[in-house]
């Protein structure tokens, strides 16, 4: 079997389909499959489970080195999922700074008594171990973490989630198998929004959990998948699969530009700040150095002098860079996070996703619309 992430992805679905020889795997579009003794029994009702959707778990769970992997229509899809696996009034632990819309939804299910919810500062050294108590059925961290890149170790969060018998699941969204496998540091469960740098072209929603082993939550996990019918559409696992051949291509590209804007614009006049892993100034560096081993990511902050004014006139300005959210496509996007974020951020940040145009253009771009 292959193991380099170049390899798994570029046969993303199989070189071939077994019935007409074509190089790529066909598309499936059927709601229903025959039964009978000669039909493989795999597939009976898409809500379950269809081949499309099966093909990316396959290459899902050889990247990311899990057993079994659940494909669904968004990362909030799979996020909401893994949240219905918590029993009624369970404890949660998860970062004061995430992903917003997850934060968000955690935080909706704590009001109405459907889980219990603490937060932890992840810069603070010893909050993790706090907010942990016997009880704690989920730790989610996410890590690089949105929009300030911070680290958490995987490795150290892990350990003391499995001290007091939690489910440890890691966001990687950032970071896909590339460049961290969150399973081969202990963890139970990868989530990935595949919207970002596996689809990698702003065209599919869709999230992948990737599991160590198999377990009841899991079972609970596939299950709610199957009632919801979350599951990702033929079409789009079709695209997926199409994006995740080029996925490592796209971001080692991504993360080699992303590197060079970072150490140009570090000590730009127009700039207080540049929040990049890859720096050796960021704070996150020395974690990042053990735990992204193939690249330091393709997104970045850039805290430009002045006030939330300035900074959206520095998004609105630029020409190559897409004024617009999202992240992980092969386009560069720019924004100015506090006008949308309910998480605490900066006021003078922006957040770059950095794609695969030439680095230069992109130096150029930002420079011009910095000004000075
Ligand atoms: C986008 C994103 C999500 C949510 O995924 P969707 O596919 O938009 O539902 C979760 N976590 C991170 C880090 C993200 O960037």
């Amino acid at each position: 079997m292959p193991g380099d992430p170049f390899t798994i992805a570029a046969h993303a679905g199989g070189v071939f389909d077994e019935t007409t020889g074509g190089v790529v795997p066909p598309l499936q579009p059927s709601t229903t499959f025959r039964r009978g003794p000669a039909i493989s029994e795999d597939y009976v009702y898409r809500r379950y489970a269809h081949p499309g959707a099966e093909a990316v778990e396959n290459v899902a769970a050889q990247l990311d080195g899990g057993s079994a992997a659940l494909v669904f229509g968004s990362g909030m899809a799979a996020l909401s999922a893994v949240l219905e696996s918590v029993p009624m009034g369970g404890h949660v632990v998860a970062p004061v700074v995430m992903y917003h819309g997850g934060q968000d939804w955690f935080r909706s299910q704590a009001d109405i008594g459907r889980i219990s919810l603490t937060l932890f500062d992840s810069d603070d050294p010893g909050a993790l171990e706090q907010a942990l108590t016997q009880a704690t059925d989920l730790l989610w961290i996410e890590t690089p973490t949105n929009p300030m890149w911070g680290l958490i170790d995987i490795a150290d969060a892990v350990e003391l989630g499995h001290r007091v018998g939690a489910t440890v699941v890691v966001d990687s969204t950032v970071a896909p198998p590339v460049t961290t496998r969150p399973l081969d540091l202990g963890a139970d469960i990868v989530f990935h929004s595949a919207t970002k740098y596996y689809n990698g072209h702003s065209d599919v929603l869709a999230g992948i959990l990737i599991a160590a082993k198999p377990d009841e939550r899991w079972e609970r996990i596939q299950a709610v998948r199957g009632s919801h019918g979350s599951i990702l559409a033929p079409f789009d696992a079709w695209l997926l699969l199409r994006g995740i051949r080029t996925m490592p291509l796209r971001y080692t590209r991504a993360c080699q530009s992303a590197a060079a804007i970072a150490a140009v614009f570090e000590h730009h006049p127009r700039v207080e700040r540049v929040l990049y892993p890859g720096l050796e100034s960021h704070p996150g560096h020395e974690i990042a150095v053990r735990q992204m081993t193939g690249g330091f990511g393709a997104m970045m902050s850039i805290l430009v002098n002045g006030d939330a004014a300035e900074a959206r006139r520095v998004a609105a300005s630029t020409r190559l860079f897409a004024n617009a959210t999202s992240l992980g496509g092969v386009e560069s996007l720019i924004e100015h996070r506090a006008s949308y974020q309910t998480t605490p951020v900066p006021p003078n940040l922006l957040r770059v996703s950095v794609g695969i145009e030439d680095p230069d253009e992109l130096i150029a771009d930002l420079g011009q619309a910095l000004g000075g």
